[in-house]
């Protein structure tokens, strides 16, 4: 790097306390490589609210470059919304409650996958088709009628689904920009997010048959901001791996270096702060235990950012992208099965429906017989399952499986599920970005407010993803790190803890 060294281009894109003002920080240029954050002034105390990834990975960069951090995390585990389910499955098999497809082109996560010594493979068996469900009959993904049945218009039928929707994103890419730059979203990217999906990829020419595919399984596709599905399809495309053992072995690997930095069960409750510095608040033993610190970096996501109280208060504009950004309802259901029926019909065990759900095939066991599939529910059938559990009862999303595949009635010997409404430090899976959120509501979210900063997958143009949230997080250590340094780069004083 000529004419700047990389420790004053750092400054001039980090957050400037003193300034006041928020600049987008290349992450991507910048962290060239994991636990190597550039660290300027005093070594500081932070405390991070909530041990998802993104928390784990900003405590992780701080702690390397020396600052004395401590996680605080309501549930009893860290990871968040990574979770494997392990129980009550025969041995060797485990699912994915949550994250659970890695684009390889997610350089950041399969970064960290790597520095943490963990193994990759392929999310899906290498088998050629898997199954397309519509109208309550199965159709082979690589059946040459798929076309017919969708009417894909004549170019659509010669490339493919796949290819057109390719040659699609590529000429989306040239219009969104780079989403890591640090003026993204540009006004040429920001006029996607006045469409809706449907309405973008109609004016690309998209046929409706060729919408309807993209939308299979999943049902909400023409509620979605353009922009948003502009950024994700390059995502979508991407061949996926997964954590071999588990994807929760990253976020379990992350949290096994930061040892009894990260506490668990304490649910934060109160963030006050002065110019001075900033307590965290806790409910402990029916009590409340306030912490202080220098910087505090709040991660959880926004469903559930309205239940703690900030004094003095969020901005407007923060508390208006909270309450507006709206959170998707996921449960996945679990059902093993003593055979795994779907390889000797010569597919893969995953499916797509025209109905909000999918399947994935779970049989990650080398030493078993049987298999493991994922009932994979969205928005009205993932709330009309809940109901059901609230009970006990997980018929609806079985039955619903097993018009997919009717020989899961006569394989099946257990099942469980997750639903991500009922867990209380969630409240939903992840948000749904509809047309205009990322004109009024993206800038707001990662604004810091004083001495709190904000991080979280929902911060990052990779929201929805793990990759997000571990850029929002190394994004978040990057300002505080950098925060006790004044725009003439000296250190700013500060009132230390005792
Ligand atoms: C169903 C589902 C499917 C997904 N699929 C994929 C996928 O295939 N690939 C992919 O890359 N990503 C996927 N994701 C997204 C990915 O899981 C998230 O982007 C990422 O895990 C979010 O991490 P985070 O740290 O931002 O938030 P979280 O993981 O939600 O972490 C926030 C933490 O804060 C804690 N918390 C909340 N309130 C408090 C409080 N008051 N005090 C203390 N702690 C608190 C929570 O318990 C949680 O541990 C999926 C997510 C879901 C839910």
């Amino acid at each position: 790097m000529n004419m700047f060294t990389r420790r004053q281009v750092l400054r001039s894109l980090l957050f400037s306390a003193a300034a006041g003002a928020m600049r987008p920080v290349d992450i991507l240029a910048l962290h060239s490589k994991p636990g190597q954050l550039h660290k300027s002034g005093p070594a500081q105390k932070i405390v991070i609210v909530g041990a998802g990834i993104a928390g784990l990975i900003a405590a992780y960069e701080l702690v390397q470059a020396g600052h004395d951090v401590t996680l605080l995390e309501a549930s009893q585990r860290a990871g968040g919304r990574v979770h494997t389910v392990r129980e009550p499955f025969s041995s060797g098999l485990y699912a994915e409650a949550g994250a659970a497809r890695i684009p390889e082109t997610h350089a950041l996560s399969m970064q960290y996958i790597k520095h943490f010594g963990l193994d990759t493979a392929a999310f899906q068996p290498p088998n050629p088709s898997s199954t397309v469900h519509v109208r309550g009959k199965n159709y082979r993904s690589d059946d040459a009628g798929i076309s017919q049945l969708f009417s894909f218009s004549d170019s659509e039928k010669t490339l493919g689904p796949v290819r057109a929707l390719q040659q699609l994103n590529t000429a989306l890419q040239k219009q969104i920009g780079s989403i890591s730059d640090p003026a993204w979203p540009t006004p040429a990217a920001l006029q996607l997010d006045e469409l809706n999906a449907g309405e973008l990829f109609r004016s690309a020419g998209v046929s409706d048959g060729l919408i309807r595919y993209l939308d299979l399984g999943f049902g909400v596709l023409e509620q979605l901001s353009g922009l948003d599905i502009a950024v994700q399809l390059e995502s979508l495309l991407a061949s996926k791996v997964r954590i071999r053992g588990g994807n929760d072995l990253l976020p379990k690997a992350v949290a096994a270096t930061l040892g009894d930095r990260v506490l668990t069960g304490v649910a934060v409750e109160k963030i006050v702060q002065t110019s001075d510095s900033v307590a965290v608040c806790v409910a402990q033993a029916e009590q409340q235990h306030c912490i202080e610190a220098d910087q505090v970096i709040v991660t959880v996501p926004l469903s559930v950012l309205s239940e703690i109280e900030f004094a003095p208060g969020l901005t407007a504009a923060k508390r208006n992208a909270v309450s507006n950004l709206q959170y998707a309802s996921v449960t996945r259901v679990f059902a093993e099965v003593s055979e795994r029926f779907w390889e000797s019909k010569g597919i893969s065990g995953f499916a797509v429906t025209d109905h909000p759900f999918e399947v994935f095939n779970s049989s990650f066991s080398e030493n078993s017989e049987s298999g493991l599939l994922i009932g994979y529910f969205h928005e009205q059938i993932a709330r009309a399952i809940d109901e059901g559990l609230l009970s006990g009862n997980e018929e609806l999303g079985l039955s619903l499986m097993a018009e997919v595949f009717p020989e899961l009635n006569k394989f099946l010997t257990g099942s469980a599920s997750y639903s991500w409404d009922a867990n209380p430090w969630a409240k939903g899976a992840v948000a749904l970005w509809h047309p205009g959120d990322f004109k009024a509501i993206y800038p707001q979210l990662a604004a810091a407010e004083g001495r709190v900063y904000f991080a979280g997958e929902h911060t990052s143009p990779w929201h929805s993803w793990i990759q997000g949230a571990i850029h929002s997080g190394i994004r978040a250590a990057m300002e505080v790190s950098d925060s006790m340094i004044d725009s003439e780069g000296t250190a700013r004083k500060v009132a230390m803890p005792a």
